[in-house]
């Protein structure tokens, strides 16, 4: 047999004996349980949350998927997502959602912050948390604590997880979506963070489950607008400034701009990776306008070794991963690219060095 076929595939066992046990006894005990995810949910963070909820309901367990804020249009077919709880839009409810409970997940975050205005709601409840992420860091709230930074996704981690706790043919063709579109939206459809060979494995068996996924890849990325579309020449063209030396692209987007092009939430996913496709380029930051708050919201892109995350902990109030961060400043757009060219300047000796050989 060919070496390539020896290979045995295991999924990590991120449970020992002890913490599977109180895993399963803190679900079993458990009347109402609540599972949260981040500010301004990616199809990560709603993927991996729904995936779980569908199979705690299965085990015929009352759940409720809290957020902080809405999620795009683009993740509405997620199965499950109209049941999603949305804290801005209906803070009572969740304020007794979140009273009721007697179990917390936390997944694909590492701090509380990132619950924005609902973190000190769930401070004050002493409710167990079961924490799943895959970011740098977490702190230390969980009484059961998953956290793995070289996963694709927290929606592998769920994966691995409901396999070791319930195994495949438990796992709903519903919840294999949800874990599909986690970790494609999280490794850039893999084109990064994608290389070790388990998430094709993973893949593999989520197919098993009936999923499409090129039907999945439509339904998030071919679900534009005409203007979203327009909106994309015009930053490309119009806003776009490349700085050659660092290899760096910078563009901004006000709320003048976004009205102009009747931004709708979501509409600037995946700007700020268009960059990256110039030849030799290391790093991609986009500064945005928040609709709501006095801020301006940050994302970076990076390939190779430039660490988005350092940059991000340094100049812009967040973090995240090696190539993918994102943060926030509260100043205005032009104090916010200065403080970007600010940025760029300080990291000039790792930006500057020449990643194509050829
Ligand atoms: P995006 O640029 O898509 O908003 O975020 C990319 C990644 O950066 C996210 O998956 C998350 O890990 C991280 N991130 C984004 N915004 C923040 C933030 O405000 N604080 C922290 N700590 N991480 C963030
Ligand atoms: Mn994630």
């Amino acid at each position: 047999m060919p070496t390539v076929f020896k290979k045995k595939f295991m999924l990590k066992q991120y449970l020992d004996a002890s913490s599977l046990s109180e895993w399963q006894n803190l679900v079993d005990g458990g009347s109402k349980i609540v599972i949260f995810t981040h500010s301004m949910p990616d199809g990560d963070a709603m993927g991996s949350a729904l995936a779980l909820a569908d199979s705690l309901c299965h085990k015929g367990k009352d759940v409720t998927v809290i957020v902080p804020n809405s999620y795009p249009d683009f993740l509405s077919w997620l199965p499950g997502s109209a049941n999603v709880m949305i804290y801005e839009y209906g803070r009572q409810k969740v304020r007794e959602q979140i009273a009721a409970a007697d179990l917390f997940f936390c997944l694909d975050f590492n701090s509380l912050e990132r619950l924005e205005s609902m973190a000190s709601l769930v401070m004050k409840q002493s409710v167990p948390i079961i924490m799943v992420d895959h970011h740098l860091n977490p702190e230390n709230i969980a009484r059961i604590l998953i956290s793995d930074s070289h996963a694709s996704s927290t929606s592998e981690l769920i994966f691995c997880l409901l396999m070791q706790i319930d195994g495949l043919e438990k796992l709903s063709e519903a919840a294999a979506q949800c874990i599909y579109c986690g970790m494609m939206m999280d490794t850039g459809s893999f084109t990064y963070n994608s290389n070790r060979s388990e998430v094709f494995y993973i893949i593999s068996l989520l197919l098993t489950k009936g999923i499409d996924k090129d039907k999945i890849y439509r339904a998030v990325y071919h679900n534009y607008s005409v203007n979203r579309l327009r909106l994309e020449g015009y930053i490309l063209h119009d806003k776009m400034e490349y700085f050659q030396e660092e290899h760096t692209s910078v563009f901004c987007l006000t709320k003048n701009e976004m009205k102009e092009y009747q931004f709708k939430k979501g509409d600037a996913e995946g700007f700020v990776n268009l960059p990256l496709q110039i030849k030799g380029t290391k790093l991609s930051i986009s500064l945005r306008e928040d609709t709501e708050k006095p801020l301006i919201r940050v994302s970076l892109r990076s390939v190779d070794d430039f660490s988005c995350d350092v940059m991000a902990k340094q100049f812009f109030n967040g973090g995240g991963h090696l190539n993918a961060a994102g943060g926030s400043l509260a100043m205005t757009m032009n104090e916010a690219l200065a403080e970007t060219h600010k940025a760029i300047e300080a990291f000039h000796d790792l930006l500057s060095r020449e990643v194509i050989k050829d």
